[in-house]
């Protein structure tokens, strides 16, 4: 049955998700602080909201897709969502965000009298358009069984990983061994470079033996052996490069808050983090490969 949703934050992944509710039949108010994004949501059946406390007013179903952790607390708190929503309100944040933070908003939520979801996506802003994200997701089973009907309006997939932060957990985790496996197929490929091996030959081996991986099978960083990966389109994202970045800074924060001796997690965190600052700031995340060239000299 139609939910009426409140969606805070419509930029590149909001506005899309925000719009598959309103197709899906879900009463939307929504608030950006762009006005662009604002405009552009309510063309796509969206109410427009004068300021986020005004939208969360009535809502079942509390929705933020927002930049970072200090957003979503600033609003839950300071800004007046938990106080201006209905007891018993849903908040179910999609941003990417500290596992510490994702438990405090958690808390904070709980305090006030409602339920709390977190539910990071993976799929980018392709699979929010098509509806095709998939859901990691923190949280009781009541909370996801509620969830449930607005996240498959908006993805292909919800997974529950677990209580409070098992979303973010999940989320950068999965990211963490992507970065690392990425930087791994790619200094592999520069090293088969000065060792005469082409890419095509160590791809044809890896691919089909125990090097085989996503970052080598579907985003393989050199051009040649799989056409449709960012490579053989001028490393034109994908999944950007300071996208990476974020994800393995926050890897890097709760590695670092756990203790866990996650060495080459720490190191991938850094060299994204140059890379996503210089040469990749616009490109895929497997533009990568070329640094490890140059810093080569080969
Ligand atoms: P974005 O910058 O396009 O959108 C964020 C929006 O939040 C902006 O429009 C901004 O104006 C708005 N905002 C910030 N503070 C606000 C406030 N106080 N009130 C109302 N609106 C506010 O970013 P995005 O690409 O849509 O990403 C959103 C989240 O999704 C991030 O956490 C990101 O890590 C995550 N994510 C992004 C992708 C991707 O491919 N873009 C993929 C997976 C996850």
């Amino acid at each position: 049955e139609p939910a009426t949703v409140a969606f805070i934050g419509l930029g590149n992944m909001g506005g899309p998700m925000a719009a598959n509710l309103v197709k899906a039949g879900h009463r939307v108010t929504g608030f950006d602080l762009v006005p662009e994004a604002l405009a552009a949501a309510a063309d796509a059946g969206v109410e427009a909201a004068a300021s986020a406390t005004a939208a969360v007013t009535g809502a079942d179903v509390v929705l933020t897709m927002l930049p970072a952790g200090r957003h979503v607390l600033a609003l839950y708190q300071d800004g007046g969502l938990l106080a201006a929503a209905r007891p018993g309100t849903l908040f179910v944040d999609c941003s990417t965000i500290d596992v510490a933070d994702a438990r405090a908003a958690h808390e904070a939520a709980v305090r006030a009298g409602h339920q709390a979801l977190d539910a990071p996506v993976s799929g980018g802003v392709v699979g929010a358009e098509a509806g095709t994200l998939t859901f990691m997701a923190g949280g009781g089973e009541a909370e996801f069984a509620r969830a449930e009907p607005l996240l498959a309006a908006m993805g292909k997939k919800a997974v529950h990983c677990g209580a409070a932060g098992a979303g973010q957990a999940a989320k950068i985790c999965n990211n963490m061994i992507l970065g690392i496996s990425m930087i791994g197929v790619s200094e592999a490929f520069v090293l088969g470079e000065s060792l005469g091996l082409s890419h095509q030959a160590l791809y044809d081996v890896a691919s089909t033996a125990s090097g085989q991986c996503w970052a080598l099978s579907v985003n393989c960083p050199v051009p040649g052996p799989v056409p449709g990966s960012p490579a053989n389109h001028g490393y034109r994202p994908g999944f950007a490069a300071p996208l990476m970045a974020k994800d393995l800074g926050l890897a890097a924060n709760a590695v670092r808050a756990a203790g866990v001796d996650a060495e080459l997690g720490l190191r991938a965190a850094e060299l994204y983090a140059a890379f996503a600052e210089g040469d990749g700031a616009a490109e895929d995340f497997s533009g990568i490969v070329r640094t490890i060239r140059q810093r080569s000299g080969t």
